[in-house]
């Protein structure tokens, strides 16, 4: 961060207060970003390779209208970004298409838009596993690993909930990771199979506690995705029948 402030259309923070058409306010992301260097491949910034090469929007096949809404909302917030309020959880079973979503908004933002964001893409049972390995001294928690996660402005959770039975130690690591991340300026998409709705959230209230189900109630907005498995449905259509 220069000390001197060196882009007087943003105060140096990347992002701009412009207005729409019918003069209500709203951000965009300023000139000065496009010096900044974009990563140019989404591994580098943990997207897995596969998901990195195959998922992108306009190969998300609707099956089903409520997906095809999804689609639309997930779409849309990646269009319009900066300008949106609040993250996304996209909710649904396993297979219906939440992952590639989340990476096909990151692919829209940073690659096709050419944004030049800070983002991060963290699958949820990994980093646990690392929160656990340093539990012992929780100090060593990598700063700068925690950084990467927490000052990143898109942080995409996957798979949140999918992993649970955590000691108590690690589950308040990651609610502060979490907490981090909701309290900073940066915007949380999260993937899960299990509900939000407060009787049935005891299974992501054993891996992000009561009190972190409720943080992330007010930091996104659920999209949810039901139906069927789409790669049993869409990839191998013959065995489905
Ligand atoms: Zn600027």
């Amino acid at each position: 961060m220069p000390a001197v402030q060196t882009c007087p259309d943003c105060g140096d923070t990347g992002w701009k207060r412009t207005s729409r058409p019918d003069g209500s306010p709203a951000v965009a992301a300023c000139a000065c970003r496009d010096g900044a260097p974009a990563p140019v491949r989404l591994e580098d910034i943990g997207v897995p390779r596969n998901e990195a090469e195959r998922a992108r929007f306009d190969r998300f096949f609707n099956v089903s209208r409520p997906l095809e809404r999804a689609k639309g909302v997930v779409y849309k917030w990646a269009d319009s970004f900066p300008d949106v309020k609040g993250g996304l959880l996209l909710h649904g079973p396993a297979g219906v298409g939440k992952t590639h979503l989340a990476v096909s908004l990151l692919r829209h933002i940073i690659l096709e838009r050419g944004i030049s964001v800070n983002a991060r893409f963290e699958y949820v049972p990994r980093l646990l596993r690392e929160v656990q390995r340093v539990w012992n001294d929780p100090l060593l928690i990598d700063e700068r690993r925690l950084a990467e996660v927490t000052r990143a402005e898109i942080v995409v959770l996957d798979q949140l909930g999918a992993d649970t039975g955590w000691d108590k130690r690690v589950q308040e690591r990651f609610l502060y990771i979490l907490n981090r991340c909701i309290q900073g300026n940066g915007f949380l998409i999260c993937t899960t199979a299990f509900p939000l709705e407060a009787a049935q959230q005891s299974t992501l209230a054993d891996q992000i506690t009561v009190r972190g189900v409720s943080l992330l109630h007010e930091a996104c907005r659920v999209v949810p995705m039901p139906g069927e498995d789409y790669r049993d449905k869409v990839i191998n259509p013959g065995l489905s029948v």
